[in-house]
């Protein structure tokens, strides 16, 4: 069995994945936790996670044959690296790190499912089941019981050597591994950096993040209106955070070059239109914000910016901008801005805007008059 269990995980490094584990399949005894987090609705309008919660505790409920899972990390493309210039005086958005390149469900499923067919090359007739975030399965979980890593108060997986910034993959299998590993253990100790960064406190200190307050629900998975008061919490992330993993100590090691598309210029991407935005994000992870959504999160980060220049886009998107949901979010961020061309922006679109929605976020703009004074130039 160890001989197997090496020739698997060489078989995991070739395709590049940095952390391999074996663990047996055993219910997890997380059930309590998930139905209280639940039932708190903590989960937002993420309705397909209380999907199916016998088979995310225990994947024998799909199929009684398996006997174990392989966790796997493969690595970000790049770690996060914030642009050296200002982003308000460059009006860029930043998008998390784990989204650049290729979408990694695509790539990583496929790394995971060729170390499926080596187990099916040494075990002909052995089940395999590959997952990279695309079933109901709770990925850091098996990868807490095959000893890969802790979960930490920001509730990523966690590894000493490798920080958070890799995907997590399962290969649920028939093969039975032997024993499993000891645990890993926990390394956050004191440490409250996550929680006391988290700029919308979505962290709850106990190992418990409410989505509903987490930018990456907020920019990725909520389809409507971004609540207001979180608005100028977003700051210009436009399509996830990595906040409380870059501010976690076990990953400042990580080291990459600025990428110029993790911070996007966000008057270009106010401007795309559906085909536009299909030719872009087609094979990226972005795509499933939606062109709405991105363009909804672009607008609020142009408000946030403070910077006049900022007017001007948000002006056309409010007067062309098919979408009510990112023409409300330009109501929002004109009346953010202030000052006298937003002003008359907002009074002359109040006279025709045909969308209830919009036109109640156009008279919020307005009567939101203690904004600080923004010109266009
Ligand atoms: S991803 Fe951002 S908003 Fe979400 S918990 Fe982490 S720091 Fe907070
Ligand atoms: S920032 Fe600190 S508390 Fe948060 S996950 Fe990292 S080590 Fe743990």
């Amino acid at each position: 069995m160890v001989d197997l269990k090496e020739r698997l995980s060489a078989a995991a490094v070739e395709q590049g994945f940095v952390l391999v584990g074996f663990a047996s399949l055993r219910p997890l005894d997380r059930g309590r936790f998930f139905s209280d987090w639940l039932a708190g609705g903590r989960h937002g309008e993420m309705s397909y996670l209380a999907l199916e919660p016998q088979r995310r505790l225990d994947p024998r409920f799909l199929d009684p044959r398996l006997r174990s899972v392989i966790s796997l990390g493969y690595p970000y493309q790049a770690p996060p690296r914030p642009s050296r210039v200002s982003w308000r005086e460059e009006l860029r958005g930043r998008v998390a790190a784990y989204a650049l390149g290729e979408d990694y469900h695509r790539y990583v499923l496929a790394k995971a499912r060729r170390v499926g067919e080596v187990l099916n090359a040494l075990r002909p007739r052995a089940l395999t089941r590959a997952y990279v975030d695309t079933g109901p399965v709770f990925e850091r979980e098996w990868a807490l019981k095959a000893s890969i890593g802790w979960i930490g108060k920001n509730t990523n997986l966690l590894n000493r050597r490798y920080g958070s910034y890799f995907f997590l993959a399962e290969i649920f299998t028939d093969v039975d591994f032997g024993a499993d590993s000891p645990p890993y253990g926990a390394h956050c100790g004191r440490c409250r950096q996550c929680l006391e960064l988290c700029p919308t406190g979505a962290l709850e200190g106990s190992y418990v993040m409410d989505a509903r307050l987490c930018i990456s629900y907020l920019t990725i998975e909520l389809r409507g209106p971004i609540p207001l008061p979180l608005r100028t919490k977003l700051g210009n992330w436009i399509f996830g955070c990595d906040i409380c993993q870059e501010v976690c100590p076990w990953n400042s090691e990580a080291q990459s070059q600025p990428d110029e598309r993790l911070t996007p210029y966000l008057p270009e991407l106010l401007a795309l239109d559906q085909a536009q935005f299909s030719k872009r994000f087609s094979r990226s992870a972005i795509k499933r914000a939606k062109r709405r959504g991105l363009l909804r999160n672009a607008a609020v980060a142009l408000g946030n910016s403070g910077n006049p220049r900022a007017v001007a886009p948000l002006a056309a998107c409010l007067e062309r901008e098919p979408e009510p949901l990112v023409r409300a979010h330009a109501a929002w961020a004109l009346g953010h801005l202030g000052g006298g061309v937003s002003r008359r922006t907002l009074e002359r679109r109040r006279k025709s805007e045909p969308d209830p929605t919009v036109a109640n976020e156009i008279a919020l703009a307005l009567a939101r008059g203690s904004a600080p004074e923004c010109e266009a130039v």
